[in-house]
């Protein structure tokens, strides 16, 4: 009854895994998805002895991220070991960074639920490594640990609890994904655990401290993120009003349920005991090499949302869809260079494939053909060889088997009746069959001549050529 009053605070925890080729202390693969434990060594793998050597990329992705995000690039930085034990953890250490992490005190512009520019301010971006996973095995009911992601290099990236809805956190998360994604570092792969967040939500009266919070740990999925966000933020308002007090707590999120449930009282700094890790040297950074990175940044977004309005002159609208993502705006480019109809190729991005990875849950970088075949799709409709409503059907398909329209045409015998002998026979046959119509017509009912068209084209399976269908029909009603 009361919701109004209280003001919902979110801070976010995002971790994403660098898409360095090795890992960060050792040099095994980071590869995902192959046989368990075939990428490790003794250093990944904690043996008696091991030691740590940071892998330089890390640093220089790490300081991408930093640079991308507004941050200020710690030039004095270190490793420190965060101790807690967990059968994924072989080292029961994770090698992190405490006190001096590379990157302080940036911000990532996103649109508040008014649609107006608001900043979320960044506290800190530090590197550590991720830890192993564990297979729970329905049937046996073991669990058998898989090292190859221990050692996989992350950065963690920590906002400020800036943020003051579900949208406004949907918003920061894909905005974040976006940036890094554009610069290279991370394939921000949600469903492989590429790009995850720990989210951090309280309620308070605007003119009162903030409230106590609940941490919901490892989210990657943006419509769970959502939901959580919008459970959390009522089942705290109620408590609060029958008087049960929030405390601090780690939460993990049910989807199927649709709740909360409570895993353990939250820790803190103290319980990991963080102490400088002693087997690596400081970080130290010089300026030539922070601006050699700096002059190195791939085109941002906003640069090239500029170019599509300004050389391509697509609308602002159409832009800002286009750079959304990085995989949209790759495609974009790649196909428009290729057939050169770049608007085409937009409004098949901005609304039919939109809307299919809509329906089917998918991310653009989910997109399973490539810039070639839509491409392809373009010139296949500007040289008339289907209709663009047959295209449609060819995008269904190349989502479902990708492979070259081309080909998918002929298998299927979609090409467009351009044949003016065959498609007279049809409108022959659809005049002979629908008299009334044709009576119609004749006493300056117009819309009969849509209905014929219709009729000729569902005979055809839609691959009448429309333009010579109207011509021809109009030919022939004027006879
Ligand atoms: P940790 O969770 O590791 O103990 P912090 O204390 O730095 O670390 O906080 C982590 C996150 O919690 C940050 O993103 C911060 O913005 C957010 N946060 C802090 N206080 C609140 C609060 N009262 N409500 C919601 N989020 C908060
Ligand atoms: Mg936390
Ligand atoms: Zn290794």
């Amino acid at each position: 009854m009361s919701n109004e009053i209280y003001e919902t605070v979110i801070g976010l925890e995002v971790h994403a895994e660098l898409s360095t080729k090795t890992k960060i202390f050792c040099s095994c693969k980071t590869e995902f998805g192959a046989e368990p434990n075939t990428h490790i060594c003794p250093i990944c793998t904690a043996l008696p002895g091991a030691l740590p050597k940071l892998n330089e990329k890390v640093v220089e992705y790490a300081v991408k991220a930093g640079l991308a995000t507004n941050c200020s690039i710690e030039q004095n930085s270190k490793n420190d070991r965060k101790n807690y034990f967990y059968p994924d953890l072989p080292k029961s250490y994770q090698i992190s960074q405490y006190d001096k992490p590379l990157c302080n005190n940036g911000y990532i512009e996103i649109e508040d639920d008014n649609g107006n520019p608001k900043k979320i301010r960044i506290l800190r971006i530090h590197i550590e490594e991720d830890a192993g996973k564990l297979n729970h095995s329905d049937f046996s009911g073991e669990s058998l640990v898989d090292l190859n992601r221990a050692g996989v290099p992350l950065i963690e990236i920590v906002s400020e609890p800036d943020i003051r809805s579900s949208g406004e956190a949907d918003r920061y998360l894909k905005k974040l994904k976006s940036i890094l994604q554009y610069i290279e570092v991370s394939d921000c792969k949600m469903e492989e655990g590429s790009f995850r967040a720990d989210v951090n939500i309280s309620v308070h009266k605007p003119d009162e401290p903030f409230g106590e919070r609940h941490e919901l740990k490892n989210m990657n999925s943006f419509k769970s993120i959502q939901r959580a966000i919008d459970y959390e933020k009522d089942i705290q308002i109620s408590d609060i009003e029958n008087g049960v007090e929030v405390v601090q707590e780690t939460m993990r999120w049910d989807d199927v349920e649709g709740r909360t449930f409570s895993m353990r009282e939250k820790e803190n700094a103290q319980d990991y005991r963080y102490f400088p890790e002693p087997d690596l040297i400081a970080i130290k950074l010089s300026d030539e090499y922070i601006e050699n990175i700096k002059k190195n940044l791939p085109e941002m977004p906003e640069s090239r949302k500029k170019r599509y309005m300004s050389d391509l002159a697509l609308s602002e609208k159409d832009a800002n869809a286009l750079i959304s993502s990085k995989a949209y705006s790759d495609i974009f480019e790649e196909a428009g260079s290729i057939c050169k109809n770049y608007k085409a190729v937009c409004n098949w991005l901005t609304s039919d494939i939109a809307r299919i990875l809509n329906e089917r849950e998918l991310e653009p970088e989910n997109i399973p053909f490539t810039a070639k075949d839509l491409a392809e799709l373009v010139e296949l409709i500007d040289n008339d060889t289907i209709s663009s409503t047959i295209g449609k059907d060819v995008l269904e398909e190349l989502f479902d088997n990708p492979r070259s329209p081309k080909k998918i045409i002929d298998e299927k015998s979609l090409a467009q009746i351009s044949n003016k002998d065959e498609i007279a026979e049809v409108v022959l046959k659809v005049l002979k069959e629908n008299e009334q119509s044709v009576a119609d017509y004749k006493a300056g009912k117009d819309r009969a001549l849509g209905f014929l068209v219709g009729q000729a084209m569902k005979v055809t399976k839609g691959k009448a050529n429309p333009k010579m269908l109207n011509e021809l029909f109009i030919e022939e009603l004027k006879k």
